[in-house]
């Protein structure tokens, strides 16, 4: 009897821990979102926009505005969970619902809404060329013909432009601006193509050694991802992004950033309601 008595206790038990197993697993399934906290996709690598330093620190001006959103949807700095979102892997991450918004110099398109929606845009970036210093036969787009290897990224839209209309240029497709530039610097590529504001901050990040050349060659406005349909989220950072910049906090998010690239402070584009 006694045994008995014992087993069924411990089959008890089991079946408890057994429980608290699945229900463990379910909610570690529910991502970040049940922890209370709101999950957001930047950039680790692209210095004035938003870089992740040795200490595990964020810092830029994507960053400064991913903060500035997230404290008025109530969510302070330490409950923010910041995950990478390297440009062809942006609509995926949303659509998998891995991440509440992106900011992450990811540019409005009509094919991108096709996919996701923005809130925005908050900044109006263009298309550029970033050389070596002491290069002298790139100049501009045209330059460019002339079989010069240009680096960009995969699922960018600079990379998706020159494929579309400068054929005659060598384009290699890398993860990462990082990596474009890594290469730049030792030799591998001729130059490196995206907005000016992210090779502007990399070029300031190592003084010296590069520097942009041309005009900038189309208009990238800066959206916030959010995924499709999420219209309550989307209005949301609307109004947070419009608070930003009435009460003054994008001015100073754009001169502590860009201000050593030496960018003045442009007038915010008009938000898309
Ligand atoms: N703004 C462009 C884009 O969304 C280039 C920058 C990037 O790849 O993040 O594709």
């Amino acid at each position: 009897m006694i045994l008995t008595g014992r087993l069924r206790t411990l089959a008890r038990v089991a079946a408890v821990l057994a429980w608290a197993a699945v229900l463990a697993a379910l909610t570690g399934a529910c991502t970040a979102h049940d922890s209370g906290k709101i999950t957001i996709g930047v950039k680790f690598d692209q210095p004035g926009l938003s870089v992740k330093r040795p200490d595990g620190t964020l810092d830029g001006f994507d960053v400064a505005v991913a903060r500035y959103v997230a404290a008025r949807l109530g969510y302070p700095p330490d409950r923010i969970a910041w995950i990478e979102a390297p440009s062809s892997q942006r609509e995926m991450l949303l659509r998998n619902g891995q991440v509440d918004f992106l900011v992450a110099t990811y540019s409005i398109t009509d094919s991108r809404l096709q996919k996701v929606d923005f809130a925005g845009p908050y900044l109006l970036a263009g298309q550029s060329l970033l050389v070596r210093a002491d290069n002298t036969d790139i100049t501009g787009t045209a330059s460019l013909q002339r079989h010069k290897k240009l680096c960009s990224v995969s699922g960018s839209t600079p990379a998706q432009r020159i494929k579309d209309r400068y054929p005659g240029v060598q384009l290699q497709r890398y993860d990462t601006y990082s990596a474009c530039v890594e290469a730049l610097r030792n030799g591998a590529i001729d130059a490196v193509t995206t907005d000016d504001v992210i090779l502007a901050g990399f070029a300031a990040q190592s003084p010296g050694d590069f520097k942009l050349v041309g005009e900038r060659f189309s208009q990238e406005l800066y959206g916030i991802g959010v995924r499709k349909g999420n219209d309550t989220l989307r209005q949301r950072i609307n109004d947070a992004l419009e608070e930003m910049e009435r009460d003054g906090s994008w001015r100073a998010a754009f001169e502590d950033n860009f201000g050593p690239a030496g960018f003045a402070v442009p007038d915010p584009p008009p938000i898309r309601r």
